[in-house]
């Protein structure tokens, strides 16, 4: 079986394609402010003059026609309205055009999905922080169930916004990971964690008080260390409750090799195992769509076009997950 997926949530536009045997194509185009944070119909604009592009250049480099394909995956939400309503457009046409199935996946449980794959992760407590979205996600009774998740802003979009305010181009965790790694010094400043739940849009606030007062390298320290700290921590506890000896980290921020190597040191502690996808499987991706079509198709879900509008607040925990059978 062959699928094709498109991914548009937000400010990246990617084309993948999967087959059961082997990953086959991964492109994408990413929208890049020119100043401030994501405009969601300058994103949109980007993502409709890529979208003949970035399909022609997976499709070519899977060595693919379009008719040859079995499917079209894409992301139906949750994600920037505006965005999602170019990957639903692309699709459907596709999905006409060559008489194809149609399957409108949730980008978070794409996530997860490929994390799986690409780790051989079996059944993984997920630590999901991206740009717009921070959840820990565990598979029981049939749904992912968000264990805990951000109160305010998610992490990705908290780096993104202190980068900014210090000056910094987007996107603003790469900046701030390598203005972390030149010191060790760190100030004291909150650390949110509620429970199994996290905040950060106060921690910014924070931050932000200190620009111009303390070195930039500083900061950045200081927040890398407090708010990854706190989302390390939430997963543990999330580990403890539900008895789980497999740890996954995805989403942009999950590329940190600070967050990385404190996940990885609290499993050592508990005899769990740390699972990390390759980078260009962490961040958005289209391939990530793909294979989530792919295992939904093999279950016999697919969309009809009357159902495939976006849902820009489908939360993960709404989808009954029936391509996985339970102990
Ligand atoms: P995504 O929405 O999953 O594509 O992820 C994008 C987010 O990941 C943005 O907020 C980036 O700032 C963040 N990000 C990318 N690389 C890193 C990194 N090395 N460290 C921390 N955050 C990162
Ligand atoms: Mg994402």
């Amino acid at each position: 079986m062959k699928i094709l997926g498109i991914e548009s949530t937000a400010h990246t536009l990617g084309v993948g394609i999967v087959s059961e045997e082997e990953i086959l194509a991964n492109q994408r185009s990413m929208f890049e402010p020119d100043e401030g944070g994501i405009h969601p119909r300058k994103a949109a604009e980007h993502h409709y003059q890529h979208a003949l592009e970035i399909l022609n250049n997976a499709l070519q480099e899977a060595d693919l026609e379009a008719g040859e394909l079995d499917g079209i995956a894409f992301s139906q939400g949750p994600g920037i309205p505006q965005c999602l309503d170019v990957g639903a457009v692309m699709a459907r046409s596709l999905a006409l055009r060559y008489d194809l199935e149609l399957i409108g996946v949730n980008h978070c449980l794409a996530h997860i999905s490929i994390g799986k794959r690409t780790t051989r992760a079996e059944n993984p407590t997920t630590l999901y922080v991206s740009g717009g979205n921070s959840q820990i996600i565990e598979l029981r009774s049939g749904r992912y169930r968000i264990i805990g998740e951000t109160l305010d802003i998610a992490l990705g979009n908290a780096l993104d916004k202190l980068a900014r305010e210090m000056d910094y181009p987007h996107p603003g965790g790469p900046e701030i990971e390598k203005l972390a790694e030149k010191t060790d010094e760190i100030i004291d400043i909150s650390y949110p964690i509620k429970g199994m739940d996290f905040s950060f849009s106060g921690l910014v606030t924070e931050c932000e008080r200190k620009i111009g007062k303390k070195d930039d390298k500083i900061i950045a320290n200081s927040f890398q260390e407090h708010s990854y700290s706190a989302v390390v921590e939430a997963l543990e506890r999330a580990m403890a409750q539900e008895n789980s000896d497999e740890a996954l980290l995805t989403g942009g921020v999950a590329i940190n090799s600070r967050l990385r190597e404190m996940v990885e040191k609290m499993c050592e502690q508990r005899d769990a195992e740390a699972y990390f996808p390759p980078s260009e499987y962490c961040m958005d991706n289209g391939t990530m769509i793909a294979h989530q079509g792919m295992i939904e198709l093999k279950a016999d879900i697919e969309t009809d076009v009357e159902s495939s509008g976006k849902k820009p607040n489908w939360r993960p925990d709404e989808v009954e997950v029936e391509w996985i059978k339970e102990d």
